[in-house]
């Protein structure tokens, strides 16, 4: 027997016509990425979505067909997100901080037919467009074309390309399984994966990031996804936005410190999300011009690991709660958010904070279990460390292109972290498997010994890594950035660790650089660091 409701397949298109029906006025700002700024609201975007599904229809492009996009957070990348998915397309975010031969390897394997891209990325397509001969239509996120047809002749404008408007073109029905999405991994090992994502598996993930100890998103936030739309589509964020009707502030490509206390303060944002690095040019600039940050309420941090200094300085300086948490491109991003427990109420304030540094436990939706090298289920006793595995119903089942089930081993996917699980479901990563110290057969996680320097007044970042060694195989050295005016020497920086860890764990060196490099999605690039500095303790 079956139960005797209503239902109806779970689509994008569902989201933006909600928004649009119940928050239609609610404004969305957004900063171009050729200057100004401009307000829209849901109602517009949803009735330019729709007016951009009904164009590309009228390309004659095929149900499905990829639609890239190569852009900056703004409204009309949030119109293609809605108008390509909701239309049946698939919406590929490329990040443009690829290198060109990556992102056109990208292309091709995506096959995407429309490419949207913003005039400050044109010489990038200009570079790739010859290596990728499906691609058919580029459209200028603009009004006006200002010399790109010389760079790309025939490119459309994209106002010009929605124009009509969506006339009577209703969003179509299909099934919730069908594809909406596309993001590629960063490919640091190997050629980036696609990971598809369905209707269902994103308006899920949405749901459960609206959950009040996840993230929870409401029509009272004003919400401002620092983190790109090219990664991983900004954390599910204008999906999650749209649900719950949340104004939403989109930053554009102004990501210092100083662009974005402005439009916290300027636009009383509630809730922020991004990786920590963008959070550290933010915290420097707020104490340098003595914002108080004054409407923000919460931060979702996550991509890597936050330390647990950031955390008590948005905490003690602004009165910001943090909400850690820990997610990855196979997994829609989110796998887990750091929140407590009604039992920790009770507990000293400081054990109730130092409960907020890991990485949290997952919604429901998504299971993590940790196993040992033969894939043996570890306990969950919060001692334990194990390679980190999970399954769920926005976590991928095998790459693009790739055949049913094949990224997955018993059922579950293998996350490449290495963790542990507490008796409530905690998680603390230790490292990545490929960056934890292998030192003498005993392991030390970079990610502890980095919370601890980082939390030094005198370094404004560090980042630790494994350098060869003649008997232990391995050992921790320290790279470290100075804070501005500070001049700390290596010993003082080394009794950083004094009493905070055994002393066999303590970095043998320390190297004092002047910035660390930052991957595409703003991430230290740890296997640049190896091979710069992996064979200074060598002889
Ligand atoms: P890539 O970094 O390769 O582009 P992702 O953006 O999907 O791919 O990154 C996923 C990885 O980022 C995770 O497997 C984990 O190693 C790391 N990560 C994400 N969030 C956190 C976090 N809160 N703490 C520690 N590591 C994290």
């Amino acid at each position: 027997m079956q139960g005797q409701m209503m239902g109806g397949d779970l689509l994008i298109s569902g989201l933006i016509t909600h928004a649009a029906k119940y928050h239609a006025d609610t404004e969305i700002f957004s900063v171009n990425t050729g200057g100004g700024e401009e307000t829209t609201t849901w109602s517009q975007v949803e009735s330019n979505s729709r007016a951009l599904a009904r164009a590309l229809g009228a390309l004659g492009i095929e149900n499905q067909a990829r639609c890239g996009t190569l852009a900056w957070n703004n409204r009309r990348h949030l119109e293609i997100y809605f108008g390509t998915s909701g239309g049946g397309y698939v919406c590929h975010t490329l990040n443009p901080r690829l290198p060109p031969q990556q992102l056109a390897y990208i292309l091709n394997h995506a096959e995407d037919k429309v490419l949207f891209v913003e005039r400050t990325f044109l010489p990038l397509v200009a570079a790739v467009k010859d290596e990728c001969p499906l691609l058919e239509h580029i459209i200028l996120m603009e009004g006006s074309d200002d010399g790109a047809s010389d760079i790309i002749p025939g490119i459309m404008l994209y106002d010009d390309f929605i124009a009509d408007g969506p006339g009577d073109f209703v969003w179509p029905q299909f099934d919730e399984k069908t594809a909406s999405s596309l993001c590629y991994t960063s490919g640091t090992t190997g050629n980036p994966k696609g990971v598809l994502y369905s209707h269902r598996s994103t308006l899920l993930h949405a749901m459960a990031s609206n959950m009040r100890d996840c993230i929870g998103f409401s029509a009272q936030d004003v919400v401002m996804p620092v983190v790109p739309m090219f990664h991983v589509n900004a954390w599910g964020t204008p999906y999650a936005c749209a649900m719950s009707g949340a104004r939403m502030v989109m930053p554009g490509p102004g990501l210092d410190g100083a662009s974005l206390v402005k439009l916290i303060d300027t636009h009383e944002i509630t809730i922020a999300l991004g990786v920590p690095t963008i959070w550290l040019g933010l915290l420097n600039e707020a104490k340098k011009t003595g914002s108080k940050l004054a409407s923000l309420e919460r931060t979702v941090i996550g991509g890597s690991a936050c330390p647990p200094s950031m955390i008590d300085a948005f905490r003690e300086d602004h009165g910001v709660d943090t909400i850690h948490a820990w997610g990855m491109t196979e997994l829609s991003p989110l796998g887990s958010t750091n929140q407590p427990l009604a039992k920790h109420k009770h507990l000293p304030i400081e054990e109730q904070h130092a409960l907020r540094v890991g990485q949290g436990r997952p919604p429901f939706g998504v299971e993590l279990a940790i196993v040992d090298e033969d894939g043996n289920m570890l306990p969950n006793d919060g001692v334990t460390q194990g390679d980190l595995v999970c399954r769920g119903e926005w976590v991928l089942d095998s790459y693009f292109r790739t055949e049913p089930g094949s990224a997955l081993n018993d059922g579950w996917f293998y996350t490449g972290d290495v963790a542990v699980l507490d008796p409530d479901g905690y998680l603390t990563i230790k490292d990545r498997s490929k960056d934890i110290i292998k030192s003498g057969g005993e392991w030390i996680s970079s990610v502890d010994l980095e919370n601890i320097a980082v939390a030094h007044p005198a370094l404004a970042n560090a980042a630790v890594i494994g350098a060869r060694h003649e008997k232990w195989d391995e050992r921790p050295i320290l790279l470290a950035v100075r804070a501005e005016g500070a001049d700390p020497s290596e010993a003082e920086v080394l009794s950083i660790f004094d009493n905070k860890i055994a002393s066999w764990q303590v970095p043998d060196k320390v190297i004092f650089v002047d910035e660390l490099p930052l991957g595409a999605t703003g991430k230290v690039l740890k296997r640049k660091l190896k091979e710069e500095y992996g064979d200074v303790l060598m002889a």
